[in-house]
């Protein structure tokens, strides 16, 4: 089953969550700011446009392209 939409990642406490609808997904992220501070990010799809920011970050290589 590969109805996933969107994935919640939360780096600051390990959630993780996936949705099949991204209003979902974005409600999910504003909620767990308002409770925990966190600042969670998210991918859609399989790829993400933060998750290249993020891998830079944390040290891990890119989405291999070839
Ligand atoms: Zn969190």
């Amino acid at each position: 089953m590969t109805d996933t939409r969107a994935t919640v990642i939360c780096p600051a406490c390990g959630l993780e969550e996936r949705f099949s609808k991204l209003a979902d997904a974005r409600l999910r992220i504003e909620h767990h700011r308002e409770e925990t501070g966190h600042d969670p990010d998210w991918k859609l799809g399989r790829f993400a446009p933060g998750v290249e920011k993020m891998g830079e970050e944390a040290g891990v290589c890119g989405i291999p392209e070839r």
